[in-house]
């Protein structure tokens, strides 16, 4: 049996978005920038993407652009303004992922700019008063905080914190790739400068994603071309990626409310099923336990170290699939954990859940962890016994 229980790394296709893209294989093979009919069949299916994406967010489709995924668009932002704006202090903090945190470094590295990490609380939440107070003394500010964190799941207050960037003529850029298409927006009641999306995260192809430029705005391109994308970003667009991603965007938002309601009991089950597993000193990394503060689909869990090894490995082994940290470096430990203070002694393991998972797959991933803490009760319990008798 596999269970896929990572959907934070990334989702399966819905079969509705399979059913939108194919044409764009076959039939409908001609390049958007094509004046012909051929083209123009294909340019029209991108504007009604743009369209969809703009509606979900109550923005103008001149406002959204489409990228190869949220990495793209968060370089874009970032590099994009710093040097549109000559910005020389960003604001942001040591959860936000690589993409984030590996652009501003090297934009620190070549002199452009300082860096103030805001401070956390211990469950990684921003602190408004520290974030204000470095606004204050620094005003036009690029402020890089994460809607949505990808590892402990906690949700950031975007409406509280685009009131400070306003107050202190600061500029707002927040990743939004783990909220996109789970949470409602409206960006006419919360400003936000620039926002990402990558259609991978919401049951939409891998390597399409955009930006959300908010129009007051101009910001510099990083990849020169053809002058696609309103010379924002060059080369023939990924046609079946971006109608793939306006389909899996207008499912997923159509569906919201009734995904959310299931997701959300699929990791109250999990949280209940853990307490009588039989598995001692467990704990909860971040909000991820909290049905409010934090992403439904997102539990990040501290389990004891294990004799034989690592618990996500003797997860793999039986065919179920979480992950240790982000997904997207899967070396070394995360970044985010080593930022909390907290559970560093213990193995963190995140589950992710979607739509397509059930409760009798949560049951079969709790019954496989009970099954390898007892087996790893024995095995630690003939090391001890070895230990004994060697040493009297
Ligand atoms: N930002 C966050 C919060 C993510 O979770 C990810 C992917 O894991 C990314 C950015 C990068 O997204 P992409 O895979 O589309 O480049």
């Amino acid at each position: 049996m596999e269970i896929y229980c990572d959907n934070a790394a990334t989702t399966a296709l819905d079969p509705e978005v399979i059913e939108a893209i194919l044409p764009f294989f076959t039939a409908s093979f001609g390049n958007p920038s094509s004046t012909h009919w051929a083209g123009r069949k294909v340019k029209d299916a991108i504007d009604g993407a743009r369209k969809t994406v703009a509606k979900v967010l109550n923005a103008s489709p001149d406002e959204i652009y489409f990228t190869s995924g949220a990495t793209e668009a968060i370089n874009l932002a970032i590099s994009g303004v710093i040097r549109a704006y000559d910005i020389n202090h960003v604001v942001t903090s040591k959860i936000e992922h690589k993409a984030v945190l590996q652009t501003i470094l090297q934009h620190e590295k070549s002199g452009d700019i300082e860096t103030s990490f805001v401070k956390l609380d211990e469950r990684g939440n921003v602190d408004l008063y520290h974030l204000e107070n470095l606004l204050r003394a620094n005003p036009r500010t690029l402020i890089s905080l994460m809607h949505g964190n990808n590892e402990i799941g906690n949700l950031t207050d975007i409406q509280a914190i685009s009131k400070l960037a306003q107050r202190y003529n600061s500029i707002f850029f927040t990743d939004t790739t783990q909220t996109i298409g789970k949470q409602w927006f409206d960006l006419s009641q919360t400003p936000i400068d620039f926002l990402v999306g990558s259609a991978h995260k919401f049951h939409g192809p891998k390597g399409t994603g955009f930006i959300y430029i908010n129009k007051k705005h101009r910001i510099e391109a990083q990849i020169f071309g053809g002058g696609q994308e309103k010379g924002q970003r060059g080369g023939t667009e990924n046609v079946t990626g971006i109608v793939g991603l306006a389909k899996a965007l207008e499912v997923a938002y159509r569906d919201l409310d009734a995904n959310h309601s299931k997701i959300s009991k699929l990791k109250q089950y999990m949280v209940s099923k853990l307490a009588i597993s039989g598995v001692h000193s467990i704990c909860y990394n971040g909000e991820s336990h909290s049905l409010e503060n934090s992403l439904v689909n997102i539990l990040n869990v501290s389990f004891p170290c294990l004799a034989v090894g690592s618990l996500v490995k003797s997860l793999d082994n039986l065919g179920i699939a979480v992950s240790g940290g982000s997904a997207c470096s899967s070396q070394g430990s995360s970044h985010v954990i080593t930022a909390l203070p907290c559970q560093k002694d213990k193995e963190n393991v995140r589950f992710s859940f979607s739509k397509f998972n059930t409760f009798d797959e949560i049951d079969h991933i709790v019954q496989a962890i009970a099954g390898i803490y007892n087996s790893d009760r024995v095995t630690q319990k003939n090391q001890s016994r070895f230990h004994f008798e060697l040493t009297h």
